[in-house]
């Protein structure tokens, strides 16, 4: 249907293509320049942190904790509730996820069931900055630093969120945000790594190229997970934009607070300042894939983020109680907040949920 509002949207300009152009006429097309300046570029973002680029965000999380020394044997502590790369990149790195349930009202990992959650093999701790909302990092420090354990952030969803002026990614031992084209910005493909700690950053450059600093003197078994110059030249742009979309999704999103009805609107930790990836309501007197399908009829896209928890996907097929994890993934929804919508699409948004939220169970 073509006047449907998609629930996302990427950007890319004319200064995208003119980037992308630049490198291919360089003749340089692997990671060289464009990689490092996007990584210096990337750290004002942190509070300087050292930033390496990868692939993927999958990458950037998977080389963070073998960087780390994350290992066989070792568990981490994850939400259920969240993309399924998140406990996948514990599973590859060779450690255990141990998956956690989500506090009610921002969808993030709850800290008092993580701390219960801590075994004598417990490594790590990660949380998800999901939708853009900062998760609990005060609190994390706190946990990780009573246990002695590592605090990596999922940041893939939060690029530029903070908690009490601290911006995620600058929390813990390392971060790891993506560049995949729905985020809240892209490089095509692509992630990144941040880290306090140069020796951190080293061995994550090291993993991302088959373990060479020095050229055929490989240090450790390391993979091909590096960033080409064409995708941080695409990146590059696409930070110096990242401010003002973000502006525009906060605009939105206040938009959408201030008007809906009959649904149950995200709310803002104390501190937090959310970025808004997803704009996520919870539809809690209907059926929430009726109410999807209902609006999606009159025109307004939207997503289920998401529909099945990790613990219970046949790649881990646990069975375990995260009874708010399981009420998220029935009732979550996700509405378009991306910063291309126009006044009258986020005014057709608003008349279309009242419509069918007061039209009732
Ligand atoms: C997108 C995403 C990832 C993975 O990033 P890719 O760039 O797609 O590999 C990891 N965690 C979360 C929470 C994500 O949303």
């Amino acid at each position: 249907m073509s006047d449907m509002i998609p629930a996302a949207k990427p950007i890319v300009g004319d200064e995208e293509r003119e980037a992308v152009d630049r490198v291919l006429r360089s003749g340089m097309i692997a990671g060289g320049p464009e990689v490092a300046a996007f990584e210096e570029e990337f750290s004002a973002l942190v509070d300087g942190r050292h930033s390496v680029a990868l692939n993927s965000g999958t990458s950037a999380l998977h080389m963070a904790f073998l960087a780390a020394g994350i290992k066989s044997g070792d568990e981490v502590l994850v939400p259920s509730f969240t993309f399924a790369a998140t406990a996948n990149s514990v599973v590859l790195a060779g450690g255990t996820p141990v998956f956690v349930d989500i506090e009610r009202d921002f969808f993030c990992m709850d800290p008092e069931a993580a701390e219960a959650a801590i075994t004598p093999r417990t490594r790590a701790i990660m949380p998800v900055h999901l939708y853009g909302h900062p998760a609990a990092m005060d609190k994390y420090k706190e946990i990780a630093n009573r246990h002695n354990l590592m605090l990596f952030e999922d940041a893939a969803q939060a690029h530029a969120a903070s908690l009490h002026g601290v911006p995620v990614g600058a929390w813990g031992v390392a971060g790891s945000f993506s560049f995949y084209p729905t985020k809240n910005m892209t490089s095509g493909e692509g992630g990144m790594v941040t880290t306090p700690c140069p020796n951190i950053a080293r061995r994550v450059k090291l993993y991302r190229n088959q373990g060479m600093e020095k050229r055929y003197e490989n240090e450790v078994a390391g993979f091909n997970t590096r960033m080409t110059d064409i995708h941080a030249a695409i990146g590059r742009v696409q930070l110096t934009k990242l401010a003002g979309w973000t502006k525009q999704r906060q605009d939105n999103a206040k938009f959408l607070d201030d008007n809906l009805k009959g649904v149950v609107t995200p709310p803002v930790a104390d501190g937090a300042v959310h970025v808004y990836h997803q704009y996520t309501i919870r539809v809690v007197d209907q059926d929430r894939d009726a109410f999807a399908a209902e609006i999606g009829k009159r025109g307004v896209g939207s997503g289920v983020y998401y529909p099945i928890p990790n613990h219970r996907l046949p790649s881990y097929g646990l069975t375990m109680d995260l009874p708010e994890t399981e009420l998220a993934a029935q009732q979550a929804l996700s509405l378009p907040v991306h910063p291309s919508l126009s006044q009258a699409d986020l005014e057709k948004i608003v008349e279309v949920v009242n419509a069918v939220s007061s039209a009732g169970a």
